[in-house]
């Protein structure tokens, strides 16, 4: 039995039974047999089913933010916004798919032709993340649907009745319930295991590491959408009120539980002083509450077993010499609460700057010049995103240039752009969603070479 529990409170919202390793089985063996079909209707229809949707989702909006709200304990407005957003990524898959899976005629005229068409991989297995369910998921199973595939969605536990509900509504919407399974409970080793085409996963580094060995020598397709420990670097020409509002806001942004929290911060030390004490001082306005309520800004954590990680983050940067400036302990109630927690005079000796935090707390490290600031930014064995604050924009690329991630930023941070292919380096993962690349990776280039005699 799972138990879906509320982060907030810790009283049990509902318990669902999990999927047995027979029904996923058959649950594979359906999708398989549906697969074909759902390829060989138009694309035109699929886009209608996703579209539709989105439909659903946007006159569902205020019940499923309340569900998500409920089971990962992200603050309602949090919820809305991650809801709102999605519609934005559902409109660039759907306007985008045809043109991006398009046959093209590569040469025409000679006694060969080539071309180029674009298949989908069959079934793929969706193993997902809590954090931003619409998001993580939508990144991955609305293309595969798109382009024809099957999926097998595993929403994490700590978001099923999220994952339940985006699988009812593609099924409402259209979308044959062979063609997409939700499967629950903590069984996605369960999932791998079954002979699919491909297996796109996003979380932690050490599941997919995990994965990455369970899968190696099934020939399939690998994307892993891993964690981060995303730097951001404060130039000594900056507007330090706009620096410290929107730095704030990308490492406690949804209680810093997002792939691409700010979790590093250096400052050059000409303004160090000045932009701590602005950055304390919105952090200091920051409401923390039940996240019910619409001015809570941080909740609770959604897994208990971060706080944890956080005690342990805390007391090592304690030993080691770091000033502790607000923060650093649970706050009391049986909610998962964390107070925000910032620390300075950190080093990299700290598991606070070397190891995925993923709740709210900051360490803002003082650095002398820009090349200081990028040998340590890029001292880490993750990849996902950096981010420079300067105004000279030629300053700020000549550094953003350097940086071994998947994505920079310059005077902004924690951002993705269904536009732009969303990727990591290294422990942050290999693979990429979004962009006309993220519609294309549910596909597999077919070529044709083709001789009238
Ligand atoms: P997690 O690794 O604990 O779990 C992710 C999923 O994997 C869950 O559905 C879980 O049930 C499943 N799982 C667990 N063990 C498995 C196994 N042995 N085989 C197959 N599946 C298994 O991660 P999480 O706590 O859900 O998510 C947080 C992590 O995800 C953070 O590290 C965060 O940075 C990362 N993340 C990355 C991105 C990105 O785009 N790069 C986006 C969101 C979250």
């Amino acid at each position: 039995m799972l138990r879906v529990s509320n982060p907030a409170t810790g009283a049990v919202i509902k318990e669902i039974a999990q999927d047995s390793a027979e029904a996923i089985a058959d649950r594979y063996q359906q999708a398989r047999a549906a697969q074909r079909d759902w390829a060989a209707m138009p694309a035109k229809k699929r886009i209608d089913c996703i579209q539709r949707f989105r439909a659903l989702t946007a006159d569902r909006l205020e019940q499923l933010a309340q569900t998500l709200t409920a089971e990962v304990g992200k603050p309602i407005k949090q919820s809305r916004n991650e809801l709102s957003g999605l519609f934005g990524r559902i409109d660039f898959f759907c306007e985008n798919v045809e043109r991006a899976t398009k046959a093209e005629a590569i040469t025409t005229s000679g006694d060969t032709h080539e071309w180029i068409s674009h298949e989908p991989l069959g079934v793929i297995a969706n193993i997902s993340a809590w954090n931003y369910p619409y998001y993580v998921g939508g990144n991955v199973f609305l293309p595969a649907l798109l382009t024809g595939n099957s999926v097998l969605y595993k929403p994490s536990e700590y978001a099923t009745l999220t994952g339940m509900a985006i699988g009812a509504m593609l099924h409402l919407a259209g979308v044959p319930s062979e063609v997409f399974q939700v499967v629950c409970g903590a069984v996605g080793g369960e999932v791998v295991k079954q002979p699919v085409d491909g297996v796109f996963f996003t979380g932690s580094y050490r599941t997919g590491k995990r994965i990455a060995e369970a899968t190696a020598g099934r020939m399939l397709k690998l994307q892993l959408e891993l964690g981060g420990k995303d730097p951001s670097y404060i130039c000594d020409d900056v507007e330090i009120s706009h620096a410290a509002t929107s730095l704030a806001d990308g490492a406690f942004y949804n209680t810093g539980q997002s792939c691409c929290s700010v979790e590093r911060i250096y400052v050059h030390k000409r303004i160090y002083n000045k932009f701590v004490d602005a950055f304390l001082a919105e952090v200091h306005a920051f409401k923390i509450g039940v996240p019910t309520d619409e001015e809570t800004y941080i909740g609770p954590l959604t897994r208990r077993q971060q706080l944890d990680i956080l005690d342990h983050q805390v007391a090592d940067a304690k030993a080691k010499g770091a000033t502790l400036r607000c923060g650093g302990e649970r706050l009391p109630g049986a909610g998962n609460y964390f107070a925000p927690t910032v620390f300075t005079e950190v080093t990299h000796a700290m598991e606070l700057m070397r190891e995925e935090s993923f709740g709210p707390i900051i360490g803002i490290q003082k650095v002398s010049h820009d090349e200081e600031a990028v040998a340590l930014m890029n001292d880490t064995e993750y990849g996902l995103t950096a981010g420079v604050y300067s105004s000279n924009q030629d300053r700020a690329q000549a550094i953003l240039q350097q940086m071994r991630t998947g994505s920079v930023y310059w005077n902004c941070c924690d951002r993705v752009s269904p536009r732009l292919p969303w990727s990591g380096v290294s422990h942050s993962g290999v693979g990429l969603t979004l962009g006309m690349e993220g519609i294309r990776t549910f596909c597999r280039p077919k070529a044709w070479h083709l001789r009238a005699r």
